[in-house]
């Protein structure tokens, strides 16, 4: 129990008493209605990015912890300027109800967009839009999972994903991934495996481009590899991309799906290279699965935002949207060479990946230390990470945390670093 109410304290201890809560699950046992939920509820509990978020916002706290876009960089006038004459001149129907499948001028867009990483086999029927590509991966798997069967995910995965597979009762199954992403001879044997235990693998999980969190790139070799393997088992791919654009030193491999589009359903998304706020994503699926995609986005939303879809069109439409995309990759290529830097300088015990694009470094920590009991301690020193547990379907991931460089800025991030170097030191003396 415990003795003060986190409200109570002030400042970075407070803080710290949140996130403790949190980890402990409060809440549920003075829940008068837990007996009612069903049993899917059960599974669904606060990411350990959502318990933290409150307090990382906090402004003396450095937050190496979301993987938050750094929207300042936005040309916000211009933007604001566009919003303004869209809802003058379109209102009716920018404000108004739209196609379940989104917004068909948008999705013409969207194919442009997807062009730069090679899909130039795709159609704007073959497009659903979604409200955000979270809302793709509840979609795809609300089609495709009952419960008990397998999903295939890198080790280790998106978060994000492995919350929706678990409300879905999924059973989920790590690949190892190396520094050239995931390990394809482990994905076969994880699929004999899988088969010879007769169980169900629903679909492959992949995060192929800067990886969500381990910040690695899957090779063009293995994107053939793991495109035949999958083929030869009869498993589909849900190519995850929201970072793919985001490259530091190069241009973007082609996507899996340009290479296929039975086998693979690729999920899109404008938050990390526009903004997040106006929750846009889409999916590019096979004709017969874009059709279940569409009856249950309707069943849970109606319809995307037509706002946001116009809003969007309008702004790849008049401004200089990949001009935009280059600022993005120099601003976060600063950042991370910042959070190198200060890594080796201030915390040489470590080690770490270094990403050559997206948002995150995939940190090892010193033996013996556990991120997870670490994270009250670093909050205290005013420093916050992602423990890298929250990124396993199964409690590994102790050993390892996830610092985001996309926020903060080169300042802020080397004062982070070395808040954290202060924490580990501290820890391992203990
Ligand atoms: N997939 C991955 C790998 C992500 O990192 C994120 C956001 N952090 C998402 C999907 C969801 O993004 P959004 O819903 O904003 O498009």
């Amino acid at each position: 129990m415990h003795p003060t109410h986190p409200q109570q304290l002030g400042g970075a201890a407070a803080a710290a008493a949140d996130v403790a809560a949190a980890g402990a699950g409060e809440g549920t046992r003075l829940d008068p209605w837990f007996g009612a939920y069903a049993q899917r509820a059960h599974g669904m509990r606060a990411s350990e990015i959502r318990a933290l978020f409150s307090v990382a916002n906090r402004p003396e706290v450095v937050s190496l912890a979301g993987g938050m876009p750094f929207i300042q960089g936005l040309p916000l006038e211009v933007i604001g300027e566009s919003m303004k004459r869209l809802i003058m001149t379109k209102g009716a129907t920018a404000l108004q109800y739209g196609s379940g499948q989104g917004d068909v001028e948008l999705r013409e867009r969207i194919l442009e967009v997807c062009a730069l990483e090679g899909i130039t086999n795709a159609h704007p029927d073959d497009v659903v839009v979604t409200t955000g590509s979270q809302q793709a991966l509840d979609l795809v798997t609300r089609i495709f999972v009952d419960p008990g069967d397998v999903v295939l995910a890198e080790a280790p995965s998106y978060v994000g994903a492995l919350g929706v597979f678990r409300s879905y009762e999924a059973e989920v199954e790590h690949v190892p991934m190396d520094a050239h992403g995931l390990v394809p001879e482990a994905l076969e044997a994880a699929l004999v495996e899988a088969r010879r235990a007769g169980k169900k693998v629903k679909f492959l999980y992949t995060i192929p481009n800067y990886h969500n969190p381990a910040g690695v790139t899957l090779t063009l070799e293995r994107r053939h590899q793991v495109l035949e393997i999958c083929q030869r088992f009869g498993v589909l791919i849900v190519e995850d991309n929201p970072y793919g654009l985001l490259g530091f030193d190069r241009e973007p491999l082609p996507a899996m799906r340009a290479f296929d589009d039975e086998g693979v359903l690729y999920l899109g998304s404008f938050s990390k290279t526009f903004a997040p706020g106006y929750r846009v994503g889409w999916v590019i699926a096979p004709h017969a699965v874009r059709e279940k995609l569409v009856l249950a986005s309707e069943s849970s939303i109606l319809s995307p935002s037509n706002a946001s879809q116009m809003a969007i069109t309008t702004y790849l439409d008049t401004c200089d949207w990949k001009g935009q995309i280059k600022s993005y990759r120099e601003l976060y290529r600063e950042r991370r060479d910042a959070t190198i830097g200060a890594l080796a300088e201030y915390l040489p015990s470590a080690t770490w990946n270094v990403p050559d694009g997206g948002f995150y470094v995939w940190v090892k920590l010193p033996e013996g230390l556990d991120s997870r009991s670490m994270l009250p301690r670093a909050v205290t020193e005013r420093v916050a990470y992602v423990p890298g547990t929250a990124f396993f379907y199964d409690g590994q991931g102790a050993d390892h945390m996830r610092l985001s460089f996309c926020y903060p800025t080169p300042e802020r991030i080397r004062e982070g670093v070395r808040r954290l170097a202060n924490v580990v030191n501290a820890e391992s003396e203990l």
